[in-house]
């Protein structure tokens, strides 16, 4: 580990900290000496079981709640790193999917993104910092079946360039990590994946399903965030605005 991969003393938000990635990101950042932890997801059972060193605080609620936000902007000034994470899963085809579904995700994945990025730049502006946004390869590669999910992953990638460009001048830097399949529980919500998991049990199942990945498996949480952690971190001090495909070659 360099010097430059260590967040001794910073501080950093975590959206989505309860599980998957977001949980494997905040055991990471403490574990690399993070000293003030800002985590926030709607399952607090699962925030409550995450057992962290140093100063943590689990807000319990929804990153599409705007009160949440405004709530939170005050005790985030001066934060040094976020991670835009929390997001949900969705299927169906653009044709049939109704447009309650598509507001659904649409109120998570970005309209969440957008009030966790903004909230995180704005306690940003005096001394600078980096943020990392959560994105999908299925922003970038069109996959039949999750329209408002693809849709929604592809303009958070977007947004991470647009606020990558305004806000360079402040020494903030944005960056986006789109992964390919991340064995996490993101996947349960899918009726496709838990049909077959009953069918032939979860372990196939992720398998079968990462056999269109060229590496011919799903990604660990835990790789995730050794990437997003590289993107926040001084290592990655020269990069901003870029989109870090982590995907097996799924993109291939
Ligand atoms: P996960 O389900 O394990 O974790 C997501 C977390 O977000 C959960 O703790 C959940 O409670 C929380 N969450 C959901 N809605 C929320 C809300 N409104 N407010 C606050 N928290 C909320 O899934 P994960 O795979 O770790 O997902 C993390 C991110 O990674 C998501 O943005 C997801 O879209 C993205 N992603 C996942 C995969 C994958 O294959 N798992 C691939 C590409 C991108």
């Amino acid at each position: 580990m360099t010097s430059a991969y260590c967040f001794t003393g910073r501080s950093a938000l975590v959206t989505g900290a309860a599980s998957g990635i977001g949980a494997a990101a905040a055991k990471a950042l403490a574990a690399r000496g993070a000293a003030r932890l800002f985590l926030v997801d709607i399952d607090g059972a699962g925030l409550d079981a995450l057992d962290l060193p140093g100063e943590v605080h689990r807000i319990v609620g929804s990153v599409a709640d705007e009160a949440l936000w405004q709530a939170l902007d005050p005790r985030l000034a001066g934060l040094d790193h976020a991670l835009v994470n929390a997001g949900i899963g969705s299927g169906g085809p653009i044709a049939s999917i109704s447009l309650a579904e598509w507001r659904r995700v649409m109120a998570v994945n970005l309209d969440g993104a957008f009030m966790t990025l903004a909230s995180s730049l704005r306690a940003m502006e005096q001394r600078g910092g980096s943020v990392v946004v959560v994105a999908s390869v299925t922003g970038i590669k069109p996959v039949p079946g999750i329209g408002p999910y693809g849709v929604s992953k592809a303009a958070v990638a977007h947004m991470a360039r647009i606020a990558a460009a305004e806000n360079a001048k402040q020494g903030i830097r944005v960056n986006a990590i789109a992964p390919g399949g991340v064995d996490t529980a993101i996947w349960e919500s899918g009726a496709d994946f838990t049909a077959l998991v009953a069918a032939i049990g979860r372990e196939a199942t992720i398998k079968a399903m990462a056999k269109t990945t060229p590496l011919g498996r799903f990604a660990t949480s835990e790789e995730m965030a050794d990437s997003i952690l590289y993107l926040l971190s001084d290592a990655a001090s020269n990069i901003t605005g870029h989109v870090m495909v982590s995907d097996g070659g799924f993109t291939l």
